[in-house]
């Protein structure tokens, strides 16, 4: 709320912003709850309850008064002692539009000439009324004990509640996600030999340690004694979040210092299920993430595993998946959604990624990081992909020609592609029937390919470099051969992989690296895009040490073909058809 007031503050140049809240049980009145002041022309800030305004704005009755003369401000003793030009002040209301509470601001100038204004309040005072609604949905979690009270972390209840929503959504969306189960290693002991007090101090260090583990997006709840469940949400691959695990590992060996100068060391075991790879219940992501965790514990503690079908079954359940993605692309279950690519610097759009999903009759969305894998061990993904880069082409020309912008259009493409020996010529081929300028397809490789296992790659790479499309390098950082691939092949571009972006802010050596990354491809005339950028600090980073691209959920999710041709008539009709200036998505 400090924020979005400072915010507003700024942008409408307001002296003075305060929230109010408001409680049908609270006796004692208006609370109170945030004020943001500039350039006070009182000494002292008057209450505003002193005057009539605010009660008429908890009465429900919006206030504007862009140009306050004397005689007006003589009606009101807070406005005229605050010798305001202008003021407004808006009742907050929850999505029932009960009343929450009162948005109030002022102006040491009038607002005249300023046409915007009364819309700009509006959105802002919905901003404040669901800050309020879920400050107050929080303290109501508490109360209705939701919430550990040792740890303030979400309790089993509220972690279930959290479950069925997130599995919900993938259904929705085709997400994968992971559940962790973490126990702490002979916690017993702690408490038996060191008392109470001992561990529950080590209980609360716990907590926090995997809070920093993890991004606010993800979920750390305490779900039993010294048991811990965690949802990590918005996983492309298993191998990010083997690296979380790994993270949490070391994180709970670091020392708790106890009185005394003693020292005390904790280790946790871990176990992991993926959903929708090994279930697609609470239950069975639950149990499957137990039974990896007693396996960490017989592997020797202090470690995690990723749970592992053993039985028949799960092969069966393979081959049959792999049958029904044999049969996907001809049953129309294959979809491409769009992800936009924004110039960090105009923030206008200037691309956009392919990602592939697919819509399973009975699982619906599936995430391709759960199936491309699947479609590379069988080789059905040379199929797929060839269809997803003619299903992108054909959409890349239709949207250039239709909103006059020179998207480009970036495909995925997997080492099998890479080995075939014809790729150049399915790659023409798409571009000719789809009339796609070849200069407008970027071709995306991800950097963990073998250069010398891979025998075509440089050979492919070339060929699809002399039609004249782009190459660029994906998940750049993510493996060992970083530099060799840059010298080696023709890219335009590399992408800074998400693991690095999502730890700017949190992370010093992960910051230096996507500063070192940005200045080497410059130094090498190659631009760099940013993946998984999610929060605005991300943004503030890369803009501030020159990164050229961005692309993540702060600007938008991947979209289906429909909703991303909407996203591009609401640009236009809001900006027009200029590209490279001062426009948004
Ligand atoms: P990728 O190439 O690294 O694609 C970016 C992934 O990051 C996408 O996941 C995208 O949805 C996700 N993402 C974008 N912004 C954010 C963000 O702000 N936060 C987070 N947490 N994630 C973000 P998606 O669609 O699940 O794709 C996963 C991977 O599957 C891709 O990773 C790519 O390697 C592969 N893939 C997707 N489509 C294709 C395809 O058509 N062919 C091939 N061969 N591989 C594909
Ligand atoms: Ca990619
Ligand atoms: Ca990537």
């Amino acid at each position: 709320m400090a924020t979005s007031a400072r915010l507003l503050a700024d942008l409408l140049q307001l002296n003075y912003v305060a929230v109010y809240s408001t409680h049908v049980e609270n006796m004692e009145g208006p609370q109170l709850i945030n004020r943001e002041l500039r350039k006070s022309f009182t000494d002292e800030v008057p209450d505003p309850l002193q005057g009539g305004t605010l009660k008429l704005v908890l009465d429900g009755r919006p206030v504007l008064l862009p140009s306050i003369t004397p005689q007006l401000a003589g009606s009101d003793e807070f406005i005229h002692a605050m010798g305001f030009g202008a003021f407004a002040g808006l009742p907050l209301l929850d999505e029932r539009r009960n009343l929450l509470g009162a948005l109030l601001i002022g102006s040491e100038k009038t607002w005249r000439g300023q046409p915007l204004l009364a819309e700009t309040l509006r959105v802002a005072a919905a901003r404040f009324g669901f800050d309020l609604e879920l400050q107050r949905a929080r303290e109501q979690g508490r109360a209705k004990g939701l919430q550990d009270s040792l740890t303030g972390l979400p309790n089993r209840l509220l972690f279930n509640d959290r479950m069925e929503t997130t599995l919900r959504e993938a259904h929705r969306t085709g997400e994968m996600f992971a559940v962790l189960f973490v126990d702490l290693d002979r916690f017993k002991n702690i408490n038996d030999s060191l008392g109470h007090a001992v561990g529950d101090k080590v209980l609360h260090a716990v907590a926090q340690r995997l809070r920093k583990a993890v991004r606010g997006s993800d979920t750390v709840s305490r779900y039993a004694g010294d048991e811990f469940t965690l949802i990590l949400r918005h996983i492309t691959q298993r191998d990010d979040v083997k690296r979380i695990a790994e993270k949490i590992v070391n994180l709970m060996e670091v020392p708790l210092s106890l009185e005394g100068n003693s020292e005390l060391r904790i280790t946790a075991s871990i176990g992991v299920s993926f959903y929708p790879g090994d279930a697609i219940t609470t239950d069975d992501l639950l149990r499957y993430a137990d039974v990896a965790m007693y396996n960490a514990k017989s592997m020797g503690r202090n470690n995690f595993q990723i749970y592992q079908a053993v039985s028949e079954d799960s092969n069966q359940q393979r081959i049959a998946l792999e049958n029904n993605l044999r049969k996907a692309e001809q049953n129309g279950e294959l979809r491409v959604f769009y992800q936009p690519q924004i110039d960090a610097k105009t923030e206008d759009i200037v691309g956009m990624e392919a990602l592939v999903r697919w819509e399973h009759p009975d699982l619906g969305m599936i995430s391709p990081g759960f199936f491309i894998p699947l479609a590379e061990e069988s080789g059905l993904i040379v199929g797929i992909g060839e269809w997803v880069l003619r299903t992108a082409c054909v959409d890349a020309y239709n949207w250039q020609q239709r909103y006059g912008l020179p998207l480009r259009i970036g495909v995925n493409l997997s080492a099998v592609q890479l080995r075939q020996k014809n790729l150049s010529e399915v790659v023409a081929a798409a571009l000719r029937d789809s009339g796609l300028d070849p200069g407008s397809l970027e071709l995306e490789v991800t950097e963990s390919i073998n250069v010398d296992t891979v025998s075509d790659l440089i050979e492919n790479m070339e060929a699809l470099h002399q039609i004249g499309c782009q190459i660029s390098i994906d998940d750049f950082g993510t493996g060992h051969a970083s530099l060799d691939y840059l010298r080696r092949l023709p890219a335009r571009r590399i992408k800074i992989d998400q693991s690095f972006v999502r730890n700017i802010g949190v992370d010093p050596d992960d910051e230096a690296i996507v500063k070192a990354t940005i200045e080497m491809a410059h130094n090498l005339n190659r631009d760099v895009v940013a993946e998984g950028v999610e929060i605005e600090p991300h943004l503030r980073f890369l803009r501030e040490h020159g990164c050229d691209e961005v692309q993540g959920y702060l600007f938008c999710r991947p979209l289906a073909s429909m909703a991303f041709d909407r996203m591009l008539a609401e640009r236009q009709r809001l900006f027009g058809r200029q590209v490279g200036n001062e426009t948004a998505v």
